[in-house]
């Protein structure tokens, strides 16, 4: 098989656009639809100061890696690394020095949170003290706070993070089949709010497969952690996931055209403005009156919401 564009021997072949690519073209092609992405969204200004979410899975850590080298055209942009540590016995511990030694590698400065310090509790310890079966939605609702308490805390204007086509798709479908379609008005490419209540998020590698990300990081030489979560395989997600990888294989590009229904749902919905107040409990902004963290911190018998910003 020949490399479509050089006609060196090739290693790969992109069955969603119909061409064959050798591990060169292949990188440049990956890198190349970041910065496009990065540009049609204009996810970035010159004097940013970027705070890259790391989990130590290859997602992010390609996200990191490239970032690093275009990093060459926002000479005045600062990056710098967060991790959220949610105590996650056996797992979290190996992504997170794997996380280390890449930025230690890339002169990156590197901070990590942990939910214990934020929310005086990790994720196994609330798990353990309640009956729910969605440890993942418990686990994201704290996870957004702490990478928006941890990027306001390292100055960032914008929060990276790793959110690949798959993701976005199968959080799609989660949301719908949850009955939470306004959600959907929370996951484009970037997310800002105009009263700058929040930090602007983005997501550079939105229009990356998930298993071409995962072949970057094995051609660029990238370790990152291949166990997956202990909690993860309670989650719905995963057998979302096996249902568009199999329909996929037998259509190429169905999750880019399911990508772009998302995309337009999400506009048609972002016409609805909604009202934000202050939590109640935290002073957080919430469309309630209570937020969602507050919220899962309290249905539990023995925490009590003590989140407040240093
Ligand atoms: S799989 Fe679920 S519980 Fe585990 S880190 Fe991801 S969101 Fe959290
Ligand atoms: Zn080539
Ligand atoms: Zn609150």
């Amino acid at each position: 098989m020949q490399c479509t564009f050089c006609k060196s021997h090739a290693f790969y072949r992109r069955e969603h656009e119909g061409v064959s690519l050798c591990k060169r073209c292949f990188t440049k092609s990956i890198e190349n639809k970041v910065r496009k992405t990065i540009s049609e969204y204009e996810m970035f200004d010159y004097k940013d100061i970027i705070a890259v979410a790391i989990s130590g899975g290859k997602d992010s850590l390609t996200l990191l890696s490239i970032l690093n080298r275009l990093k060459m055209r926002f000479p005045l942009s600062k990056l710098i690394a967060i991790t959220i540590d949610e105590g996650i016995y056996g797992y979290r511990e190996e992504a997170i020095s794997l996380a280390k030694s890449l930025t230690e590698s890339l002169g990156i400065e590197h901070k990590l949170f942990s939910f214990k310090d934020l929310f005086q509790v990790t994720l196994d310890e609330f798990l353990k003290k309640q009956n729910e079966l969605a440890p993942c939605s418990y686990c994201g609702v704290l996870r957004r706070r702490a990478l928006e308490i941890a990027g306001r805390s390292v100055g960032a204007n914008k929060i990276v993070t790793g959110h690949n086509l798959d993701d976005e798709v199968q959080t799609m479908l989660l949301n719908i089949l949850h009955g939470g379609v306004d959600r959907l008005m929370r996951s484009s490419p970037v997310l800002a709010d105009p009263d700058g209540r929040f930090i602007q998020r983005v997501k550079p590698l939105c229009y990356l497969y998930e298993r071409e990300i995962a072949l970057y990081a094995y051609v660029t030489g990238l370790k990152f952690q291949h166990i997956p979560c202990p909690h993860g395989s309670r989650a719905l997600r995963g057998e979302i996931r096996d249902i568009l990888n199999s329909l996929e294989d037998k259509h190429p590009s169905l999750k880019y055209t399911a990508f772009s229904s998302k995309m337009k749902l999400s506009h048609i919905i972002a016409n609805h403005k909604v009202q934000l107040n202050s939590c109640r409990i935290c002073g957080e902004w919430t469309s309630g009156d209570m937020c969602e963290v507050c919220r899962v911190l309290l249905e539990n018998r023995e925490i009590r919401c003590l989140i407040r910003e240093a």
